[in-house]
């Protein structure tokens, strides 16, 4: 079993309706039980100009290989009708891998821990939701990179909605 953190994030067609129902479909996958979920956020999206995304991240236990896991991410974004128009372009669902347990991963498809991961504030802050005392497989804390990154341009959602 290993810890993996997806980062979930959509700016179409009610976001977080998106996301809360991704959360679902984590929890459903073969080999994988989700284990905690972070607040939703609120964020200016990166990229050409578009709608704010939801953001979130879930924590999962999972038997699944980093590729299979990679797989099945990209099958659920699939099944939300993601469409690949534009780079960073709006989206009904993003589900990227963040970490696999203390790996680092360099593959043709898949780059763990995720290339951008220290610098985006719509993915550190959830990450603090789940595991405040986290560490990078390169033993950078979580703390460290928080200090780095203003909460700027982000909003946490009241819980149930
Ligand atoms: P960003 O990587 O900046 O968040 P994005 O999420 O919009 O951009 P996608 O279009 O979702 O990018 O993915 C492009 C490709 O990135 C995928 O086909 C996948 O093979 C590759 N990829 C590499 N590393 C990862 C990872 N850790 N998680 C998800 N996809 C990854
Ligand atoms: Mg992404
Ligand atoms: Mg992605």
């Amino acid at each position: 079993m290993v810890l993996a953190y997806i980062g979930l994030g959509s700016n179409l067609e009610d976001p977080t309706g998106q996301v809360n129902r991704a959360f679902l479909e984590l929890d459903l996958l073969a080999d994988t039980r989700l284990v905690a979920r972070s607040a939703l956020y609120r964020s200016r999206a990166i990229g050409p100009e578009q709608p704010d995304y939801i953001n979130a991240v879930a924590q999962l236990e999972t038997r699944l290989a980093p590729l299979d896991l990679l797989d099945a991410l990209q099958s659920i974004e699939q099944a939300h009708r993601r469409v690949r128009l534009q780079h960073w372009g709006p989206r009904t669902l993003d589900l990227d891998l963040l970490l696999y347990g203390h790996q680092s991963i360099q593959l043709p498809r898949l780059t763990v821990p995720h290339p951008y991961l220290t610098q985006r504030s719509f993915v550190l802050y959830p990450l603090a939701d789940i595991d405040p005392n986290l560490q990078l497989p390169d033993g950078i804390s979580l703390q460290t990179l928080l200090s780095q990154c203003p909460f700027e341009g982000l909003a946490r959602l009241p819980e149930n909605r």
